[in-house]
């Protein structure tokens, strides 16, 4: 990324200071995730295995999203407008999570719209990230709950299946939690957000490695936090780096 460019989304997330890494640090290029052969049958053995896979998984994934969209397993299908499935490449080595679709999120139908996604967008950027290339992102609830309350407890149990379902198909290599209520219902705690930044945690069945930091709706009302987000944006990019060169630490020092 060039210096000006990085610097701009530096600017956007109220970091002043940028200082240029070594070679070493630099971001690395997201890897995909090996496709596993498919069986097929003899009928259809001139077709490519990689072009089964493919049909496969985006089979699958049209199937997930035709499921939310008509999905009425709580009661928030009652007041959303759309269900909001996600956003981003269908295989991705990066999954951001968020808490659950706001209000111009539920009008447009995709995930970190607005202000608060134009500085996650930044953030990401940041890091060598982009929602169109490299990185998906989805929310706990894919339903938005009324007046943006919190999710209660057995709506998060009625839609988190829909999350561990797109965790299968996207096979990320890391997770970033954003915010405190999405960090603690997928880590199962009541534990506040500063005894979970700064952690590898990990999720789900293929305890894929999550970090956690703040949402940037709060950072838009609590900037003087930005660098403490940055923060952890370069531990995740660093626990990210570890895992695809094949070692891992367990926490930030
Ligand atoms: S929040 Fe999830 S479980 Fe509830 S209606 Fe929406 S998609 Fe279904």
């Amino acid at each position: 990324m060039l210096p000006a460019r990085r610097q701009q989304y530096l600017d956007a997330i109220g970091i002043e200071l940028f200082v240029r890494r070594t070679p070493a640090q630099a971001v690395q290029a997201p890897t995909f995730a090996a496709v596993e052969p498919a069986s097929v049958p003899a009928a259809a053995a001139s077709v490519p295995e990689a072009a089964v896979e493919e049909g496969q998984v985006a089979a699958q994934w049209q199937r997930l999203l035709d499921e939310v969209r008509g999905c009425r397993l709580c009661p928030l299908h009652a007041t959303r407008t759309q269900g909001v499935l996600g956003v981003g490449p269908k295989r991705s080595d990066w999954l951001v999570i968020g808490e659950a679709p706001g209000a111009e999120e539920d009008r447009r139908g995709e995930p970190f719209v607005g202000a608060a996604g134009q500085l996650l967008d930044a953030m990401l950027r940041a890091i060598g990230l982009d929602r169109r290339t490299n990185v998906y992102i989805a929310n706990v609830l894919k339903s938005r709950p009324p007046n943006n309350r919190d999710p209660r407890p057995e709506e998060v149990e009625a839609c988190l299946p829909y999350l561990v379902r797109q965790i299968r198909l996207l096979q990320p290599k890391i997770m970033l939690a954003v915010g405190r209520i999405a960090a603690q219902n997928l880590l199962g705690t009541d534990a506040p957000l500063s005894r979970l930044r700064g952690r590898v945690h990990h999720f789900g069945e293929q305890q894929t490695p999550l970090v956690v930091t703040y949402h940037p709706a709060y950072l838009l009302r609590t900037p003087a936090d930005k660098r403490k987000a940055w923060e952890d944006l370069k531990f995740a990019r660093s626990v990210y780096q570890q895992l695809t060169q094949g070692a891992t630490d367990g926490n930030r020092s």
